[in-house]
C-alpha cells in the first residue's frame, strides 16, 4: 500500500499524460521527483513540468534505483528490465491510480468503468448523469471524470473534497498495476479479445479486468455484461452486490435491465427512452450507466434529462459529411476487432460501406468480420503495417484494396463511392504506425474527406 508519509525520493517511469500529471502532483505534495523515460524526446522541456522536477530521457539511469519508491505509468510491462530490476532491489513500484488516490481526501465516492469497448462513451454519460444529479440535488457537491478519457487521476485529486463524486475510467493496464483499488460502484461493460500481446493472453486479460472489483465488499455495486462469457465467467467472484444488463435475449446471467426495441426498462419498474446514439451497443451503455446511477441514488427524471441532451461522441461511429449521395463516418476509437463487429452492425445489411480497415496490428484474428463484411460491405481499403495480415485471413473471401494510407484510401473512395453508400473508417486496429493516436487518425480523416468535398464543391461551381 502507498503510505504517503512513508517516502521522500519518487521516480515516475514513463512521461506520458499520467506519468507527468503523477510527476506534477507529488512534486506539489513535497516528493523528490525523477520522471525516467525509455525513448529519447527530443522536447521534454516543452511539458512545462514544476521547476524542481528532474527528467531523464532515452534511458533509465542508476538515479531511478535511488529512489524511495517508483510509480509506473501505465503501459509500460510490468516485465519491462528497469521494473524487474526496481524489483529486486526491494524498491516498491505503484501504478499511477492508486498513487494518485493516496491522496484524495475520505469521504468521496469512487466509480469505476472498464470493459474492452465502450468505456468513454460509458464515463461520459454517468459523468453527464451524476453531474446532473448534484446540480439538482443543489448541496455544493462535484463530479470529477477522470482516468483513461483524458484527465489523469493525479490531475484531479487535489481538487476533490468530501463527498463528491470521482469517475474513473480504468483500462486493463491500469488494473492490472493496482493491489487495492476499490470503487464501491465498479462496471465491466464486455471483455473481448484486445491487448492480448501486453497481457500475454486473454486469461491475463479477463484477470486483470476482474480487478476492478477485487477489492470491492458487502455494500458495493458491480454492474456486468449479463451477455458476455467473461463477465458471466468471473460474476461469481462478486462480494457486493450484483447487477447486470443486456440487450440479448439469450444471457448468461440474470439481468436487472432489458430494452424492448424502444425503451430501456429497469426491473424495478422504470422506464427510459435511450439517448440518441447509432447502435444497439449505445443502448448498453447507457443500461450500465443507469445501472450505476440508480444504485447511487439518482433518480429515473435525471437520467432521462441526461439522455435526451447526450450526443454522439468524436471519433466514435461520427457522421461527419456527406456529399453528392455518400455519407461519411469516422470511427477511428475503433481499435480492436469487436469493435468494427460493433460499427457495422449498428448499419443495415445493404452492401454499401467502402471499411478503411488497418493500422498496427493487435494480435487478434479479423475472422470475426466475416459475415458483416458479406452482409455489410462493398470493398475494404486497408491501409498500414496489418495490410499483409488482412490480405492472409480475409483477400480470399472479400475484395480489398491495399491504399497503403488514408490519403490513398480517401482518394480510392471518393472516386468510386455512389449514392446511397457509406465511407466507414473503423480500422480495428491500434493507430501508432502512422498517427500520434486514434484522434490524430480521425482528424486527419475527416481533414481528407472534407478537403476533397470542399475542392469537388469548387470544381462543380467552376463548370
Ligand atoms: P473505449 O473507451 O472502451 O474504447 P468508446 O466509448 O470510446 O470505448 O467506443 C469506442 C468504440 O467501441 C465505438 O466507436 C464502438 O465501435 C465500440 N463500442 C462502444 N460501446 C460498445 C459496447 N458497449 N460494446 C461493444 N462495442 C462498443
Amino acid at each position: 500500500m502507498f503510505h504517503k508519509n512513508k517516502y521522500k525520493k519518487a521516480c515516475v517511469i514513463g512521461i506520458g499524460r499520467s506519468g507527468r500529471a503523477a510527476a506534477v502532483l507529488l512534486k506539489k505534495q513535497g516528493f523528490d521527483v525523477l520522471i525516467s523515460e525509455e525513448s529519447f524526446i527530443e522536447h521534454a522541456d516543452s511539458f512545462n513540468l514544476p521547476s524542481g522536477v528532474l527528467v531523464e530521457t532515452g534511458g533509465h539511469t542508476k538515479a531511478v534505483f535511488e529512489s524511495d519508491f517508483i510509480v509506473k505509468s501505465p503501459g509500460i510491462f510490468p516485465a519491462s528490465p528497469v521494473l524487474l530490476e526496481c524489483k529486486k532491489r526491494g524498491i516498491p513500484v505503484f501504478s499511477e491510480l492508486e498513487t494518485a488516490l493516496a491522496f484524495a481526501p475520505k469521504g468521496i465516492t469512487v466509480f469505476a468503468v472498464t470493459g474492452t469497448n465502450g468505456k468513454t462513451t460509458t464515463t461520459a454519460l454517468l459523468g453527464e448523469i451524476l453531474d446532473e444529479h448534484c446540480r439538482r440535488e443543489g448541496k455544493g457537491r462535484q463530479t470529477y471524470v477522470s482516468g483513461n478519457i483524458g484527465t489523469p487521476v493525479s490531475s484531479v485529486v487535489q481538487q476533490l473534497k468530501k463527498g463528491d463524486f470521482l469517475i474513473i475510467e480504468v483500462s486493463s493496464y491500469q488494473l492490472e498495476d493496482s493491489t487495492y483499488f476499490r470503487p464501491k460502484y465498479a462496471c465491466i461493460l464486455n471483455v473481448t479479445p484486445d491487448h492480448l500481446d501486453h497481457h500475454g493472453g486473454m486469461k491475463n486479460y479477463i484477470k486483470a479486468k476482474a480487478k476492478v472489483f477485487k477489492n470491492q465488499r458487502e455494500g458495493d455495486v458491480l454492474v456486468l455484461n449479463g451477455a458476455d462469457a467473461a463477465c458471466a465467467q468471473i460474476s461469481g467472484k462478486a462480494k457486493g452486490e450484483l447487477l447486470a444488463f443486456s440487450t440479448h435475449p439469450n444471457h448468461l446471467l440474470k439481468t436487472d435491465v432489458f430494452f424492448d426495441g424502444d425503451e430501456i426498462i429497469f426491473s424495478e419498474g422504470h422506464q427510459l427512452r435511450p439517448p440518441h446514439l447509432k447502435g444497439i451497443h449505445n443502448v448498453e451503455n447507457a443500461m450500465a450507466a443507469a445501472l450505476m446511477a440508480f444504485a447511487a441514488g439518482v433518480a429515473p427524471a435525471t437520467v432521462q434529462a441526461v439522455f435526451e441532451r447526450f450526443h454522439a461522441m468524436e471519433h466514435r461511429i461520427e457522421q461527419f459529411a456527406h456529399h453528392g449521395g455518400v455519407v461519411y463516418v469516422n470511427d477511428s476509437k475503433a481499435t480492436n476487432v469487436d469493435s468494427t463487429v460493433t460499427a457495422l452492425k449498428s448499419f443495415d445489411k445493404n452492401r454499401n460501406i467502402w471499411l478503411i480497415l488497418g493500422g498496427r496490428d493487435k494480435g487478434a484474428s479479423y475472422a470475426p468480420l466475416i459475415p458483416l463484411l458479406r452482409e455489410r460491405c462493398k470493398r475494404i481499403l486497408s491501409i498500414g503495417e496489418a495490410m499483409d495480415k488482412i490480405d492472409g485471413e480475409l483477400g480470399k473471401l472479400f475484395p480489398i484494396t491495399r491504399c497503403w494510407d488514408l490519403p490513398r484510401a480517401v482518394d480510392y473512395a471518393f472516386e468510386n463511392a455512389v449514392r446511397g453508400d457509406i465511407v466507414l473508417l473503423s480500422p480495428a486496429c491500434a493507430s501508432f504506425d502512422q498517427f500520434k493516436d486514434f484522434e490524430e487518425r480521425g482528424r486527419v480523416f475527416k481533414q481528407l474527406v472534407n478537403t476533397r468535398i470542399f475542392a469537388s464543391r469548387m470544381d462543380g461551381k467552376k463548370k
